[in-house]
């Protein structure tokens, strides 16, 4: 018996020896369709799927490699025959062996996750798993299955949380610190017969209750230096008219901005959120100037975020995501740019326009896009991506609005368009850093087109 762990992963090797090797005959090799065979351990780079039939020992692989494909048992089967002339290729005599596929997978509100909850159940499964098994669970990763009772079962699932607890059943301790921000644990089940099953891609990524990383300035004066500093497009790349001034902004946003020198990232204590701005405000392309430029001012945060507890990790991704929309429209005046082009393209349908709707879900995917990007490379907080605060969950927003663009990009009136279209979308879509994102069965999934 062999048992293999997740489908597409792992290649199970079994050796076949007969014996005598002059023994005359002809020899079948067959299998159910859970699981293939490969000659090598390296699938997927021109290894063959066995051929069925030899016609000498010599002929028959010395060994081949078991890869599962659907979850359940299977049987592999050596089939041995012998035509002596009066009996047709009778069959003398046969060897099975019994291949069970079966799979380990983590779930919390009844789905497999992209990023795992603090102090909220997940149930671990090994699914498939025949009854004859008895399973001893590594759920800190620390690789010892099985060091306390309540990690022993004799049934196929699990259920623990990961939270400030002690050490317990159905618990696992987080430290809440600043070096747990974004813990992930290697999460294995060792079965009967010492097989160790690791978790379909290995690992969970789980959050903590709070935000840890570097203190933001807590004093309203010290959060308008703060922001100021953080402001990566130069004012002097915006159209003159669109400039970030305190006579553009009291009038639309009244007494509390006080701006920073000549930065385009701005702090506004009674604002919303944090926003871009233009002349109209949170729209990516805001209003075009007589002379077809468009206005923009700049990005403003106001004090909800630092009430929430984020740290400089996590408000830097907000501040870029707003500076994003700054920049998409610095961009979008500059002929050869994609903005440019999408901001000014024609549609297929008559009655309406490519609109600032249309438009905008590029501008917004672009924009959670770079967020993405920006936490892997700012270290934030898994809480960050997780938590659905303000209606704007940053994963599930990504895919919505990279829906959105695909169905603009359907609509797009020349093929030069579209392709610029398309090739920007495919490039995104490559990208996603989560590999979870792009498999079937998780929260946030997402297909290639
Ligand atoms: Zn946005």
């Amino acid at each position: 018996m062999i048992i293999c762990g997740n489908p597409g992963d792992d290649l199970m090797s079994t050796t076949i020896k007969v014996l005598p090797l002059d023994l005359p005959g002809t020899f079948t090799l067959t299998y159910d369709a859970g699981v293939k065979l490969w000659e090598e351990n390296t699938k997927g780079t021109g290894d063959k799927i066995l051929a069925s039939s030899y016609s000498s020992v010599d002929a028959i692989p010395k060994s081949f490699y078991t890869e599962g494909i659907e979850v359940g048992s299977n049987d592999i089967t050596l089939t041995y025959r012998y035509d002596s002339g009066l009996n047709n290729n009778r069959v003398i005599g046969s060897e099975t062996l019994r291949a069970d596929v079966v799979w380990l997978k983590a779930e919390q509100y009844e789905v497999q996750r992209v990023i795992y909850e603090n102090d909220e159940n997940i149930i671990f499964t090994v699914v498939g798993l025949p009854s004859d098994y008895s399973c001893q669970w590594d759920l800190d990763g620390e690789g010892n299955h099985g060091n306390s009772n309540w990690l022993k079962t004799t049934n196929p699932t699990i259920t623990a949380k990961y939270s400030q607890a002690p050490n317990g059943v159905g618990n696992i301790h987080l430290p809440e610190n600043a070096d747990n921000r974004r813990k992930e644990y290697e999460v294995s089940v060792k079965l009967t017969g010492d097989f160790v099953l690791p978790l379909m891609f290995d690992k969970i990524r789980v959050t903590q209750a709070g935000y840890h990383g570097t203190p933001v300035a807590t004093t309203e004066e010290g959060r308008r230096d703060e922001l100021a500093s953080w402001g990566t497009v130069a004012a002097d790349e915006m159209p003159d008219s669109g400039k970030f001034s305190a006579e553009n902004m009291d009038g639309l946003y009244g007494t509390d901005f006080d701006g920073r020198g000549n930065s385009v990232v701005q702090y506004a204590a009674n604002g919303i959120w944090s926003f871009f701005v233009g002349p109209v405000s949170g729209k990516c392309m805001s209003d075009k100037e007589d002379n077809g430029q468009w206005k923009t001012y700049g990005v403003m945060i106001s004090s909800e975020p630092y009430d929430l507890g984020l740290k400089k990790e996590d408000l830097l991704i907000i501040v870029q995501h707003e500076l994003r929309h700054v920049q998409q429209n610095v961009w979008a005046n500059t002929s050869d740019s994609i903005w440019n082009i999408l901001s000014t393209a024609g549609t297929s349908t008559s009655e309406e326009g490519f609109t600032l709707g249309h438009y905008s879900s590029f501008c917004e995917l672009d924009a959670y896009f770079m967020e993405l990007k920006n936490f892997i490379e700012l270290d934030a907080s898994w809480k960050y991506l997780s938590d659905d605060y303000n209606g704007k969950d940053t994963i599930k927003v990504f895919l919505e609005e990279l829906s959105a663009a695909r169905s603009a990009a359907m609509i797009l009136e020349t093929v030069e368009v579209s392709t610029v279209a398309v090739t920007f979308l495919d490039t995104i879509y490559l990208e996603i850093p989560f590999i979870e994102m792009k498999k079937g069965g998780y929260d946030y999934y997402c297909k290639a087109w």
